[in-house]
């Protein structure tokens, strides 16, 4: 299961994902995890990926549905590339959040695709 850091954010405490992308990958850099909740959470982390690295999508474009609390709100998350080059995201429904890194040059990375072209 990823690393769960509380966070005191004014108060409310959340908890933050702080996960490394190639734990969830095999060698051939597919999903590895096969079914259960590390599988849900291993294609949640891969949407988030491609979400936050294709900058030339529309910046109306949605973000994948929140993991935690798609099935009761059908929320999307926001996602964002931090200073450090991680990808963030922010449930704003159940106050979720996490950072990604080392998902660069993953089949989920669109930013050198965009970039190329
Ligand atoms: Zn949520």
């Amino acid at each position: 299961m990823p690393e769960a850091l509380p966070s005191n954010d004014g108060g409310r405490f959340t908890i933050v994902y702080v996960i490394d992308l190639t734990h969830y990958l095999d060698e051939k850099g597919m999903i590895a995890p096969q079914k259960g909740p590390a599988r849900k959470l291993a294609s949640f982390l891969t949407a988030v990926v491609a979400h936050a690295s294709d900058f030339e999508r529309p910046s109306s474009t949605p973000g994948p549905f929140c993991f935690k609390c798609r099935k009761r709100d059908q929320s999307v998350v926001d996602t964002a590339i931090d200073a450090q080059w991680r990808i963030v995201w922010f449930c704003p429904v159940c106050h979720a959040e996490g950072q990604i890194s080392n998902w660069e040059h993953t089949f989920w990375d669109l930013s050198e695709v965009s970039g190329e072209s």
